[in-house]
């Protein structure tokens, strides 16, 4: 098809732009020329009718520029139809032309003359055609083959006489097209606009280079609209650019990840850095890849950083007990840069001094909670052999270990099981706590392997990081923690020290120290000081002492007659430092119950089992549970029905006493009940039962080293009480209790068995109602009822050979006169057998005829604490006394010179069973049996410990008797 355009002008005047299209078209839009005169200078000779209309001429336009222009202006004559008609316009495509047009008509108004034909307006037609056929006389001129396009009429006219009616200045003729645009990593080729103003012409577009369609809409294609303006809308589907490829200039492209960069999929992001460790080898790279020696595990993104195997173990140690042993480590230092990290053990037996190779553990060696694939730094591997060199190695491993060539880096430790640290400490108490200290004991370990140098204690403050503890270490079993803050709860730990290293810390117990404003517990860590100043002569400083004393004690205690008395009690000491009231000086004894002993509800009590019988009824043992709180163990002496009120407060005092005591080694008093029957008082349980009895079970059993530690714990329990100013009376080993830790704790605060007689019980007795244990006390308070603490000395001597001697009855089966008239002429108990002679150097202390050169309680339990420390003064042993003004107890039985042969005195030892051993050895005489060591008695076929030691017991007293002991000085 082609077209072309005709005007048929009427001789107007006037002047104006013409435009063919109202829409405004925007920029984006083309416009493809097919006819243009403007600027056109030579003839544009196009055809005219009549020959006499149109002209053309050149003029200078308002720029002074030559143009080519056609005028008419036939406006005198009637019936004017003067056409201009344009050469053929090839379309080039085009669905749809516009014309623009410049002309200038000239207002009919201002013609001089009459214009009859004058007109301001004209026609414009055109005509469409396949091939250039016009010709002056065809299409024809007139409306029948030309197609209408408007009337057109100047929009402004004007006066002024230029010659000309009508003007045409310039005549542009073309069409719109969308032009080739790349929009959304897309390319749409040039499209011309559609045949209709509204039509869209629909164009699929191209992604540019690595890019790719996505598709949102489901529609597969990428499409663009060119709406009738020749303006691109109506975007269907989008191209983005690929994985390895950026977005660059405006969406118009995509650009490859440089080198270091790296995009993991397709979409608009940009490229991103290669992740640590990892590098790319090309632009472009949809992921970077690992560094040498590191790696991505499989279950790690392909754009996470790539991690190496972490480095060995750190600080790998051991505790070993018995056949165990307890390996920890900390962390590597570098993890490789991953978050998991495992362990593996690997155990071997190396041969000793390095000849021939280790060789892998045997299967029967076990590991807790596993040998591979730890992920705790910790581990525990059980049922090894004892004296074996082992060495652990702990791997470190992660997920990228086995991608790895290299080998896993580990710890390795060597160790051998013929040494073991000491194992837990089983436990802590709180002896005495201020506002901003706490001092904690606890008992040696169960199982110390060898001598403990020192404790090391480790504490927290609870609600901190576990990190931030501190440290201290203490020779001794106790410990005060000063600079804590008022009213924190503090965990602690403590573990025992030997020469092989450190035993496991103890399980973490926690203590509390008094909120400011609160007394302090156990007051005498301050009243020394008091004192200290009291005594320094100031007597105004003595009253302020007692005045702040009083005051403490008032904002504590309720106001009972207990406070007033005590009060009372100090003023009227001045420099008094007794704490222990004793409940019988209270009127009414239910008041000293409740001052000192918490009541507790009978449904807090389970009773188990009868396991003793006390004085006014029986022991029990049960549990305890407050609502709340965990169960415990309990012993429960109770009140048998049936008894006066006498006996009741009797019973009852003993609780009254205990409950003003808390020391790791005195019993603890839990409670008492007393509003329901059977009246009853809870302590602690002591598993061991009473010490006596305990080592006369062991007999032999315990190694001197652990006898001594329970000596410490009753000489320390003793202390305290005497501290307290309590005068126990019947300090002896059956009244020691013993708990499953082995840990000693003085009881038995009743004093009702010094007041009344009881035939049945030979071990108190006394004239005028006083029952005293003879073998046990210190011979003033036999003999003028002198109690003191020197005296509990004495008893404390006395429980020393009963401990030593596992639990031999002190002076055997001698009367208690005949031990009252001994100990009168100097004479004291010997060592028992194997007994350090330190201990029973230190046992004759005790039993100093003068009390006050009797060794103070305090002394003791550092004497022994020197013994624990350094173990090897225990070694020596001997049988003779070093102490010339102090032999050997000589009256004892057997009473040689009754005795007339072996037979007799082996009768008289209970040991006649043993009589056939010494006739067929040939030991008949004394002279011969005297001179016997442990070794002869134990090749005479006795073998039983026990016999072995009553046999060499009484050999050393017959060695006195025959005067074939020498003292030795010292
Ligand atoms: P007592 O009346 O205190 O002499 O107690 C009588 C016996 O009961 C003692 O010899 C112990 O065997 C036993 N017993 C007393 N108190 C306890 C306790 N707290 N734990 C275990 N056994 C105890």
């Amino acid at each position: 098809m082609s077209s072309d355009a005709g005007i048929r002008g009427r001789r107007v005047v006037g002047m104006g732009w013409l435009w063919m299209v109202c829409f405004f078209h925007l920029a984006t839009s083309l416009e493809e020329i097919l006819l243009d005169t403007t600027g056109e200078t030579s003839e544009i000779g196009w055809t005219t009718h009549p020959s006499d209309g149109w002209d053309e001429v050149s003029v200078l336009d308002d720029k002074k520029r030559l143009i080519r222009t056609f005028e008419v202006c036939n406006v005198a004559e009637p019936g004017q139809n003067n056409w201009l008609r344009t050469h053929f316009i090839e379309r080039r495509g085009a669905h749809r032309a516009h014309v623009r047009l410049r002309f200038s008509v000239r207002d009919c108004a201002s013609m001089r003359t009459v214009a009859s034909s004058c007109k301001e307006t004209f026609t414009l037609y055109y005509h469409q055609s396949e091939a250039d056929v016009a010709s002056q006389e065809l299409p024809e001129w007139h409306e029948g083959p030309w197609t209408k396009v408007d009337t057109i009429a100047a929009d402004e006219s004007f006066s002024q006489d230029s010659g000309a009616c009508m003007s045409l200045v310039a005549v542009q003729v073309f069409f719109y097209k969308c032009p080739a645009v790349v929009k959304g990593f897309a390319s749409f080729p040039e499209t011309f606009a559609g045949g209709e103003r509204t039509s869209l012409v629909e164009t699929p577009g191209m992604c540019v280079p690595n890019a790719e369609e996505t598709s949102t809409t489901g529609f597969s294609g990428v499409r663009l609209h060119c709406n009738g303006e020749g303006e691109w809308m109506v975007a269907i589907g989008r191209c983005t650019c690929k994985a390895g490829y950026q977005p660059a200039d405006d969406e118009r492209a995509c650009q490859a990840c440089p080198l270091g960069f790296f995009k993991i999929s397709v979409g608009d992001d940009p490229c991103h850095p290669c992740p640590p460790h990892s590098h790319t080898l090309l632009p472009g790279s949809r992921e970077c890849v690992c560094q040498n020696r590191y790696y991505r595990s499989a279950s790690d993104n392909s754009d996470a950083p790539c991690t190496g195997i972490p480095s060995a173990p750190r600080d790998l140690s051991y505790e070993i007990v018995g056949s165990t042993v307890l390996l920890t480590w900390r962390l590597p230092r570098d993890l490789g840069g991953r978050k998991d990290v495992f362990f593996n053990v690997v155990c071997k037996v190396c041969p000793a001094g390095s000849s021939g190779p280790c060789v892998r553990c045997g299967d029967s060696v076990q590991f807790e909670p596993r040998q591979v694939g730890l992920t705790e730094s910790r581990v525990q591997v059980s049922n090894l052999l004892a004296r074996v060199q082992y060495t652990f190695e702990i791997q470190a491993v992660n997920l990228v270990t086995e991608l790895s060539s290299e080998a896993p880096h580990y710890a390795t430790i060597n160790v051998s099981t013929s040494q073991s640290v000491p194992s837990a400490v089983p436990m802590m108490h709180q002896v005495s706590r201020t506002t901003n200290s706490i001092t904690l004991s606890w008992p040696q370990p169960d199982q110390p392997n060898g001598i403990i140098l020192d404790y090391q204690l480790r504490y927290f403050d609870k609600a901190e990081d576990e990190d931030n503890s501190f440290t201290l270490t203490s020779e001794t079993n106790m410990a005060t923690i000063s600079n804590l803050s008022p009213g924190k709860i503090y965990a602690f730990q403590v573990r025992a020290r030997t020469a092989v290293g450190y035993g496991p810390y103890s399980g973490k117990m926690y203590f509390q120290t008094l909120m400011g404003g609160e007394r302090s517990e156990m007051v005498q860590d301050r009243l020394p000081l008091i004192v200290g100043s009291a005594l320094g002569g100031l007597a105004f400083l003595v009253i302020a002492a007692i005045a702040i004393l009083a005051i403490i004690f008032k904002s504590k205690r309720r106001e009972t007659p207990y406070t007033d008395r005590l009060q009372q009690y100090i003023g009227a000491r001045g420099l008094g430092v007794k704490y222990y009231i004793d409940p019988s000086t209270y009127e009414d004894p239910n008041e000293a119950i409740r001052e000192f002993a918490k009541e507790i509800d009978v449904s807090f009590i389970k009773i188990e089992e009868v396991i003793g019988s006390g004085e006014f009824g029986e022991v029990c043992f049960g549990h305890l549970k407050h609502p709340g709180k965990r169960e415990y163990t309990v012993a429960i002496k109770t009140l048998k029905s049936g008894y006066t009120d006498e006996q009741r407060r009797e019973f009852l005092s003993e609780a009254s006493i205990m409950g003003q005591f808390e020391h790791p080694n005195v019993i603890h008093l839990e409670g008492v009940v007393t509003k329901s029957r059977p009246v009853m008082i809870v302590t602690e349980f002591m598993e061991n039962g009473s010490l006596d009895s305990f080592l006369r079970q062991k007999e032999g059993q315990f190694s001197v080293l652990q006898l001594v530690g329970m000596l410490r714990g009753i000489a320390a329990g003793m202390r305290y009480l005497s501290d307290m100013n309590y005068v126990h009376r019947d300090l002896a080993a059956r009244n020691i209790l013993v708990n499953g830790n082995l840990v000693c704790k003085v009881s038995d605060f009743g004093l009702s068995r010094f007041l009344e007689d009881d035939a049945s019980n030979p071990t108190y007795t006394g004239a005028l109602g006083c029952k005293i244990p003879v073998r046990w006390t210190a011979p003033e308070a036999i003999q003028y009822r002198k109690f003191t603490s020197s005296s509990d000395v004495w008893s404390y001597g006395i429980v020393m050979w009963e401990v030593m001697s596992y639990g031999e009855r002190p002076y055997w089966d001698m009367s208690n006169q005949d031990v009252i008239n001994a100990i009168d002429q100097d004479y004291r108990l010997p060592p028992p057998p194997d007994c350090p002679t330190v201990l029973h150097l230190l046992m004759l202390d005790c039993w100093q005829k003068e009390r006050v050169q009797r060794p103070k309680f305090e002394q003791i339990v550092s004497a022994l604490d020197k013994m624990i420390r350094k173990p090897s003064a225990l070694k020596a042993t001997g049988t003779g006394s070093s102490r010339p003004s102090q032999p050997l107890l000589s009256n004892c039985p057997p009473d040689f010179p009754s005795l007339s042969n072996a037979h007799e005195w082996l009768d008289a030892i209970k040991m006649g069973r043993y009589k056939e051993n010494f006739d067929q050895a040939g030991l008949i005489t004394f002279d011969v049996i005297s001179r016997m060591t442990l070794e002869d008695i134990q090749r005479i076929g006795i073998t039983l410990v026990g016999h072995q030691k009553k046999i060499l017991n009484s050999i050393q007293l017959m060695r006195v008797h025959l005067n074939q002991l020498e003292p030795v000085e010292v």
